[in-house]
Formats: structure tokens, C-alpha cells, sequence
């Protein structure tokens, strides 16, 4: 009796065995119910074999084969493996995170008609700077496999060089495939991709679509109806029949990172699909990851640059330091940043004060005993909001009301310190009466509905004065933006995670790259209490080459990625010892031994000591050779998954971690 070996949404790395007496070999590929347990579950069909390894009266007997979607094809399975293997992820788990929702559950879901959306009016393509057309004429969709990093300055118009390259490859008669960080940031994008191709059929897919609409998204993908998959990271793993082109846009945006279940990284997953396809991929960005610039200096990846700003009259902002050791701050503000926003205000034009600190204060203190607003879950303070008047963790979520008096003395003084965007945003108003301010974060800004709305407001001229986080930095065009001011930036100079120069640089870059985008010529004034700062010097120089240069230095230097390759084992429980305990008894394993050219390191607790009242540790694995750390985490992770441990511990395995 034939044996389907199928794969389950489950953290184990085996495949379950059921008989299916009329399955066939043309059966794998298929969903499939199956028992299990007391219930049923919907597993997908990985083999069809004569025999299996358990005696055949123990094995139980599979439900329905679904047949109402073809069978999932080779190559994604082949995805799928990759990402199980590199990533130490069981299989069943990576292929069943690949589908949506409604291909998973028992109930077959009501279906619901479907409004189309309003048809667009064509746009036409504008011409081409010399520098894009020889980008676009870089890439062959027709030409195998090659990865491209697309290096263009803000403003450059990257996004024409996608659109250029997504008509070849649908005049080719290809799909495409393109990634974004965040869907919800980018309508903009999806707009142009909407009308430059109205006759094209394009779906979107990321996690904030209704179920029933990610399905069918999905499945349009999958038929090769759709030939433009728009989507955020987990799109990567999208089977589409006809896929000519992979684009991620912003490819150094940590979002393209999972940062829980299986962490993998859509962009290096994108990359091994494009090979295993022979398809180019095109990686772009204003200032890429030291990981894809290495590569693309090293000659793996092609290198195309956009030097100049597609707009000819639009030059890149000046950027000027406020050395704020010798000036006294204003609620945290500059006399010269004040002035510059006075300037604009008389201009009528518009000011950004970038501030990556959402709420009122990030923390709430009691001068006369000491008290202060911690998590009572976490190793971090609870932030004060006062528009909603709670004090609330960023990192668990649990949020109280704001004490009358102090919690521990009775003290009725109790005062914010420092300042977040809700402060700031008060007391620019104060400052400039006359002026609208608007505060944009996650807290103001909740949804794709809410984010259009303050796009238009800002487009529309409503807005003088914008007060905002990182959301802001973000890919838009907002031409009578001609200031940028930047506050706090300092404190992630210093910081023990070796990846943060990278992010910070990044971040300003982009929130630099706001100011002056149309004819009007843009500035960007940084405080801060070190100006010679190597990062500022180079911001003040648009000199993204030279810095990036510098960093991968120190970091060959250190010995870190990318001359290093790193895996880390994480272990969370009630009691930090416990975690440690295990974290210790990980390192002391057999294939530690066995394994010389990798490096373990102590067990140490995480940064962010304790979340949600559990308590992280961490284990560095680390070797210089990537086949040496490849062929150690399997058999380390088996090894690891012997140990006895507290009920209550959890661990696992992120490889190229991306947070300390
Ligand atoms: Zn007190
Ligand atoms: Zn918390």
C-alpha cells in the first residue's frame, strides 16, 4: 500500500508517515488531512513511497488528498529545504509558514465576492537620466542568474529602474517578484507599480491582508495569473510558475529579517532562489547592508550606481552639525535649528524634526526617593504617553495608568525625564503657535488608512512643522520639505551592538535624504555632542562608499560578520540561572568538540536581559569558514535537543543573528 511521507506545521525535524491506498506519486505537492493526536491536521504531501520505516499496521491512515490547488512544484520544495537546512528550521514548519492561512485550516472558508479595484489611468514612464538607462541596461532577465546591487542616492529613482526592468520581464513573459520592507509605508510604490502596469494583473501579499485576500493573492501568484507579486518578506517563498525577476527594494531594512518561528532573511533567501532559478535578483538601496556592499566590492554581486538625483534640479541636502556642548537646548532643541524652522515657517515650507523615541517621556521618576517606571515584566523603563495618560513597556506591551503620586514615598511630585516625539511635538506648538504640527509614529499612525491619510495631509501643504520617528525616513517624496532636524542620535554611537553605526548611519541617511527632494534646495542640521563623529563626517560628505569602507574595516578587523559567520543559541526561562545552565551545557556537547573550526563562546544574558517576565540568554557559535558552521549546527542543534531541561525553558537557533 503506498505511503505519504508528509510534512507538518510542527518543531520537529521529521517528516509522519500515514497509507493512502489510491495516493500516486502524483500526489506530492498536495495538501492533505491527516490524523493526529485526538484531531486532524493538513499536512502537505513531501513523498509517496512503496515502504516505510515503521511496520505498516502502526501507521494510520490519511484522509483526503485537496485537489483543489495543482500540486506545490519541486522548486519549493527545494526552497523549503535550503531554508530548513540553513536556517536549522523543521522542514514542515518552512513549508506550511509558506502557505496562507486558508490552505491550512479544515473549514474550507466562505468565499466572498470580490470589488476590483478601480481601474488607474496609465501613466507614462518619464525618460530615463543616463544613469538609469545603463542600469536598466545592466540587468538581462533573459541572462541567468546574477545578483545586481543597485547603489542609488536618495532621490535617484531607483524605483523607475524597477519599473524599467519589471516591463522587460514581462515582455519576456516572465512574473515578478517584488519586495518592500513595509507594505503599509509604501503606498506610493504600489500606486506606481498600479498604474505604470494596468494592464498587468498585480497582487500584493503581506500579513495585514485578510485572510480570504491573501489567498486568492496567493493562489493567482501560484496559477501564473498574476504577474506581478508585490509583497513583504514572507512573499519570498510565493511558488510562481513563470518567475523571471526578484527586486527587493530596500534591501538593508532589518524588517526583511524575521525576528521570531523560523528567522530567516528574505533577501538572502531571495538570493538562493534567484540562483536555484537562474534568474537576476536586484537588490537596491541608498545605503545597502555591509553585507550586500562586501559582496558587491568583493565582485560576487554586480554593483550599478545612481550617483545623482533624478530631478536635476533637485541637489543633495547640506548637512551641518549643531555642537551642542556649547549651546544651551531648549526642551532639547537648538537656538539654530529653531531658527531654521522659524525660516521655513516664513517661507512656507515644511520642517521635519526627526526623533526616534515615540511617547512622552521614556520614563516617569520620583525625584525625592529614586523611584522610576520599570517593567515590572522586563529589564526596561514603562514609557510615559500622556496623550492617553499610561505609562506603557515597548517591549512586552503591559501598560498601566499614570501614578498621581510616586508608588513607593507618596511624593506628588513625580516628573517625566528626557523627551519623546509627544513631548517634542507640544512643545514646538508652544514655540510656534502659528505653525500646524504633526506628530507621525506608530502611535499617531496605526494603519495603511490612517498613514495615506497623513501622506496627503503633508502633500496637501497642511503640515508645517512634521515631528516623527523612523517612520518618516522611509522612501517619500515630500517636495516642499526643505528641513531636517535630528535630536538624540548620539546615544546609538556608542552602543555595544556592533551593528548599530551601521543602522544609525542608515536611518540619518534616509531621514537626510527627505529634505530637498524637488527644486527647493534642503538641509539637514544634526545636534549633537560630537561632531568630528567619523559617522557625521561622512553624512555631512553623502559619502555612504567611504564610510561603509571604514566600517568593514574595523569589522575585519574584530573579526565579525561578513569575515565571520555566526549562529546563536538562545535560551529563555523564569529563572536566569536556568537559562544559563543549559546555555553552558549546550557549549560542553560533543560536537563542540568535534567541530575545531568553530568558536563557542560563553553564556552570557541577553541585552534586553528579561522580557514578559521570562529570562534570555545567549551562546555565540562563530567560525571563519560558513561550510565549517554549516555542517557543525546540525549536529549540534540534535545534540542540544537531548539535553534535559526545565519544563518551562525554551531555546532555539538564529543563524546571522541580527540583534545582541
Ligand atoms: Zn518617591
Ligand atoms: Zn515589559
Amino acid at each position: 500500500m503506498p505511503v505519504l511521507r508528509v510534512a507538518l506545521d510542527l518543531p520537529l525535524h521529521r517528516l509522519f508517515d500515514y497509507v493512502a491506498a489510491e495516493a500516486s506519486p502524483a500526489d506530492v505537492g498536495r495538501r492533505v488531512r491527516v490524523p493526529f493526536g485526538r484531531g486532524e491536521k493538513i499536512g502537505v504531501i513531501v513523498e509517496v513511497v512503496a515502504e516505510s520505516d515503521w511496520p505498516l499496521a502502526q501507521l494510520k491512515e490519511a484522509g483526503e488528498i485537496l485537489c483543489d490547488t495543482a500540486p506545490l512544484p519541486d522548486d519549493f520544495f527545494a526552497l523549503c529545504a535550503f531554508a530548513s537546512h540553513y536556517y536549522q528550521a523543521a522542514l514542515g514548519e518552512v513549508i506550511l509558514q509558506a502557505l496562507p492561512g486558508g490552505l491550512k485550516r479544515m473549514a474550507a472558508p466562505t468565499r466572498r465576492n470580490v470589488r476590483a479595484p478601480a481601474p488607474l489611468a496609465p501613466k507614462p514612464a518619464p525618460e530615463l537620466t543616463t544613469e538609469q538607462a545603463s542600469a536598466v541596461a545592466a540587468v538581462d532577465p533573459a541572462g541567468g542568474f546574477a545578483v545586481h546591487l543597485l547603489h542609488g542616492v536618495t532621490g535617484s529613482g531607483k524605483t523607475e529602474v524597477y519599473l524599467r526592468l519589471i516591463d522587460k520581464a514581462l515582455l519576456a513573459g516572465r512574473q515578478v517578484l517584488l519586495l518592500v520592507p513595509e507594505i503599509n509605508l509604501t503606498p506610493q510604490l504600489e500606486e506606481r507599480v498600479r498604474s505604470r502596469f494596468v494592464e498587468a494583473h498585480v497582487v500584493s501579499l503581506h500579513s495585514e491582508l485578510a485572510e480570504a485576500a491573501r489567498e486568492r493573492n496567493w493562489r493567482a501568484a501560484f496559477s501564473g495569473e498574476a504577474s506581478i507579486v508585490l509583497g513583504t518578506r514572507l512573499a519570498i517563498f510565493t511558488p510562481m510558475p513563470r518567475l523571471g525577476l526578484i527586486v527587493i527594494d530596500e534591501e538593508h531594512d532589518p524588517s526583511f529579517k524575521q525576528q521570531d518561528g523560523m528567522r530567516y532573511s528574505a533577501r538572502d533567501i531571495g538570493v538562493f532562489r534567484a540562483r536555484q532559478l537562474g534568474i537576476p535578483i536586484l537588490l537596491g538601496s541608498a545605503t545597502p547592508s555591509l553585507e550586500s556592499w562586501a559582496n558587491a566590492r568583493g565582485g560576487r554581486y554586480g554593483m550599478i550606481s545612481l550617483a545623482q538625483r533624478a530631478n536635476p534640479e533637485a541637489t543633495l541636502p547640506t548637512v551641518r552639525m549643531v555642537d551642542t556642548r556649547r549651546k544651551t537646548l531648549k526642551e532639547g532643541v537648538s537656538d539654530p535649528l529653531i531658527a531654521a524652522i522659524r525660516q521655513r515657517l516664513e517661507r512656507g515650507e515644511q520642517s521635519l524634526v526627526f526623533l526616534n523615541r515615540r511617547g512622552y517621556a521614556p520614563v516617569l521618576a520620583c525625584p525625592a526617593c529614586g523611584w522610576v517606571s520599570r517593567c515590572t515584566r522586563c529589564a526596561a523603563n514603562m514609557v510615559l504617553h500622556l496623550a492617553d495618560r499610561r505609562l506603557r513597556c515597548h517591549h512586552c506591551g503591559c501598560e498601566h495608568r499614570v501614578p498621581k503620586a510616586c508608588p513607593t514615598c507618596g511624593n506628588q511630585d513625580i516628573h517625566p525625564f528626557g523627551r519623546g516625539t509627544q513631548r517634542l511635538e507640544g512643545w514646538l506648538q508652544e514655540q510656534f503657535p502659528e505653525a500646524r504640527v504633526l506628530r507621525v509614529d506608530r502611535d499617531s499612525v496605526k494603519s495603511r488608512k490612517q498613514w495615506e491619510a497623513v501622506l496627503e495631509r503633508i502633500h496637501g501643504g497642511e503640515a508645517d512643522i512634521l515631528v516623527g520617528t523612523q517612520m518618516l525616513a522611509k522612501g517619500h517624496d515630500f517636495p516642499k520639505l526643505t528641513l531636517v532636524g535630528v535630536l538624540g542620535a548620539d546615544s546609538a554611537l556608542f552602543s555595544a551592538d556592533w551593528r548599530a553605526p551601521e543602522r544609525l548611519f542608515a536611518q540619518l541617511m534616509q531621514v537626510a535624504g527627505r529634505a530637498g527632494r524637488a527644486e527647493l534646495k534642503g538641509e539637514v542640521l544634526i545636534q549633537t555632542e560630537y561632531p568630528d563623529h567619523p559617522l557625521y563626517a561622512a553624512l555631512v560628505a553623502h559619502d555612504y562608499p567611504g564610510y561603509a569602507a571604514t566600517l568593514l574595516k574595523e569589522r575585519e578587523q574584530a573579526g565579525f560578520p561578513p569575515y565571520s559567520f555566526q549562529a546563536m543559541l538562545r535560551a529563555e526561562a523564569p529563572a536566569m540561572a536556568d537559562a544559563i545552565a543549559f546555555l553552558k551545557a549546550a557549549s560542553l556537547l560533543p560536537p563542540v568538540q568535534e567541530h575545531e573550526q568553530v568558536m563557542i563562546y560563553d553564556p552570557i544574558p541577553m541585552k534586553m536581559a528579561r522580557l514578559a517576565n521570562l529570562e534570555r540568554g545567549q551562546l555565540l557559535a562563530e567560525s571563519f569558514s560558513r561550510p565549517a558552521l554549516q555542517a557543525f549546527l546540525p549536529r549540534w542543534r540534535e545534540a542540544i535537543e537531548s539535553i534535559k531541561a526545565p519544563s518551562k525553558l525554551r531555546w532555539h537557533i538564529e543563524v546571522d543573528p541580527f540583534e545582541f
